[in-house]
């Protein structure tokens, strides 16, 4: 035991912390930011887009059917809850998930395209729910009438 305190070496001087990942042992944000960035190369998933035109009581429904998290009757049974049938309560010809609800069901279509009509735009062309969300980026007109497009899709959702 002596023998091993005896060969430990004791530094005078004050402790400090040493940051291994950085040249100089500092720890920055930007470092760390940096060592995130390198690590994970998956493109970040698309943040929900929120608008203050919309109470947030409204736009909450959006937010939760992007994620496909509204209680539809696929979500039913994804939980095992007791569901009559999976069909969509519209059409009853395909499985009731967010995305068919709001994509994917001629009723929902027929209500896109009176938004289109109301809005003065272009039909919407939607393969997911993520396109519908997005109209906004992609539609002409000044900063207003893409904020007042995008009001309406959260709204109509
Ligand atoms: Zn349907």
């Amino acid at each position: 035991m002596k023998i091993l305190i005896e060969s430990l070496a004791v530094n005078v001087g004050s402790n400090k912390w040493h940051w291994k990942y950085d040249v100089n042992g500092n720890f920055t944000v930007a470092g760390i930011k940096k060592i995130l960035s390198s690590v994970n190369h998956d493109s970040p998933v698309r943040a929900f887009e929120w608008n203050n035109w919309v109470p947030k009581k409204v736009a909450i429904v959006a937010w939760r059917a992007e994620m496909e998290q509204l209680p539809t009757k696929s979500a039913f049974m994804a939980r095992n809850v007791p569901v009559q049938g999976q069909d969509c309560v519209f059409c009853g010809e395909y499985a009731e998930t967010s995305e068919h609800i709001f994509v994917g069901c001629q009723f929902a279509q027929s209500v896109w395209l009176n938004i289109t009509v109301w809005c003065n735009i272009q039909p919407i062309i939607a393969s997911g729910i993520n396109d519908i969300f997005s109209l906004h980026e992609v539609s002409s007109g000044s900063s207003k009438k893409r904020k007042a497009i995008h009001a309406a899709v959260l709204v109509a959702v």
